[in-house]
């Protein structure tokens, strides 16, 4: 036993950092966790899991349209955001309870404060409390970048987003990644006016850009409003409360919220890193190596505050590498090759692998296919909202290296995909597979 208060003190309790913690006690490791929000992170509290809910909720909008078709006489539909913001909320809380016990049942101390470090092997918290650790595991996650735009304090970001007094009538969203297209979906189907601002001439950079485009056309269909190579100059606050966005590249915008989603930055000042050592990257991430460590041997990082991929799948995954290695005696690494990634929008995107346009680049010659389709449920709905999957094949090898696709359960259906696409399935095992009928996934064997 050594002489340090604990063998691992970790800074933050979300996914990465729980993990960690579960695994480290598991092994016996004497382990402390400070958190100074709320235990669970960002995916729980403020993110995947609450907006998960809320696609959820939302969805309701076009299946309640679509039930006549389907014999339903609903009556006139009508939404309530305050019973849905609080039984998210109240689910919210349910699994931060959860998470609370895991770490009790692995015998982890918790400390709700802010932990700061003051050496290799000492952190200091916020009542003032010292103590010391073998090894510390920063896991502190990121938060909501903002612009240096004046006005920008009358905007929300993804953190206050949860918590809206009332469904606003018209909203105005900046940027085009994953939270943006996301709750640009959300408030729609919600029965807002939409409007997706984003600096570029595109949204989702790294999708494969057919998907992106079906994404864009059924977004402006519905009544989304798109506006690209734009930037805010200001936002100004009326009497009435409701918000000029003031633009450059398109016309001013009213609304009553304005949410900023344009990526989030690491967490790490004041944390008291580069006093202690730890070498940070220009966008204040910590920078480790393949097993976690930062420059002062002692201190180690997992998660978004890395900034390698903001997931939380990647982040649990690194927790885990972590405590098996440092307290397991196993050294695994995390392979970063074919991470599946979905966008929650209306509807949704999911992917793995390449995109046409990386496999070219990479490999030379690839063939794609494609199958546009419209799912059985939208015929006869009289929806005309049409799918399209898309997997792209390394032409040397007949490797299926990337897979796209667009449309209802797509975030299900690539799962199972991307298990095919790791195993570096071809095309042959895909087409040597009987299709399950009627289905929408099976269009995946049936693409010649
Ligand atoms: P993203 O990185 O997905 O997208 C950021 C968007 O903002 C891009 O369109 C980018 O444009 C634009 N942008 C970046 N900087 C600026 C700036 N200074 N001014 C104006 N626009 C800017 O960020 P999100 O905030 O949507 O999400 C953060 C991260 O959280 C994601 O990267 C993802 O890892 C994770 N996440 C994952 C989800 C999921 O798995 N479903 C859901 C939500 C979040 P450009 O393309 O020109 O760079």
């Amino acid at each position: 036993m050594s002489n340090f208060d604990f063998d691992l003190f970790i800074i933050g309790a979300g996914s990465g950092g729980v993990r960690a913690a579960r695994i480290a006690g598991a092994y016996g490791a004497r382990v402390a966790v400070a958190e100074e929000h709320r235990v669970g992170g960002t995916c729980v509290i403020r993110g995947c899991v609450p907006k998960k809910l809320l696609v959820y909720g939302s969805h309701f909008a076009e299946d309640l349209d679509d039930a006549a078709m389907f014999g339903w006489d609903v009556p006139e539909k009508r939404f309530d955001w305050a019973v849905l913001r609080d039984n998210v909320l109240g689910e919210v809380s349910r699994l931060e309870g959860l998470y609370g016990e895991t770490l009790g049942n692995h015998d982890v101390q918790v400390f709700k404060d802010r932990a700061v470090i003051t050496g290799p092997n000492q952190i200091r918290l916020g009542s003032g409390r010292t103590m010391t650790a073998g090894k510390i595991l920063v896991a502190v996650g990121a938060r909501p970048a903002l612009p240096d735009v004046p006005g920008v304090e009358h905007a929300i970001t993804s953190n206050e987003v949860f918590h809206l007094e009332r469904m606003p009538r018209r909203v105005v969203i900046a940027g085009g990644g994953y939270i943006a297209n996301e709750f640009a979906g959300i408030f729609h189907q919600f029965g807002a006016h939409v409007t997706l601002v984003n600096r570029s001439d595109t949204i989702l950079r790294g999708y494969d850009e057919q998907i992106v485009d079906r994404l864009v056309k059924i977004s402006i269909a519905k009544g989304i409003d798109m506006r690209f190579n734009s930037a805010f100059s200001a936002i100004d606050k009326q009497e009435d409360g409701s918000l000029i966005c003031r633009m450059n590249g398109c016309d001013d915008i009213i609304a009553d919220e304005v949410l900023f989603a344009i990526g989030r930055t690491p967490n790490t000042e004041g944390l008291g890193l580069q006093e202690a050592g730890v070498k940070l990257s220009d966008n204040g991430a910590i920078i480790v190596d393949d097993e976690y460590r930062s420059s002062v041997p002692t201190i180690f990082a997992v998660g978004d505050v890395t900034d390698r991929i903001q997931l939380t799948p990647v982040a649990i995954r690194e927790g885990q590498a972590f405590a098996d290695t440092q307290f397991g005696g196993k050294k695994i690494r995390v392979d970063y090759g074919c991470v599946p990634s979905s966008v929650f929008s209306h509807p949704p995107i999911a992917a793995v692998g390449l995109t046409e346009g990386q496999a070219k680049n990479r490999l030379g010659t690839v063939r794609t296919y494609t199958s546009d389709f419209r799912p059985m449920k939208n015929v006869l709905a009289g929806r005309n909202e049409r799918s399209l999957y898309k997997l792209v094949v390394d032409d040397g090898s007949d490797e299926v290296v990337g897979v796209h696709l667009i449309g209802p359960d797509a975030p299900e259906i690539m799962q199972a995909a991307a298990i095919a696409v790791k195993a570096r399935l071809k095309k042959a095992d895909f087409d040597a597979t009987v299709a399950l009928h009627p289905t929408m996934a099976e269009e995946l064997v049936l693409m010649r």
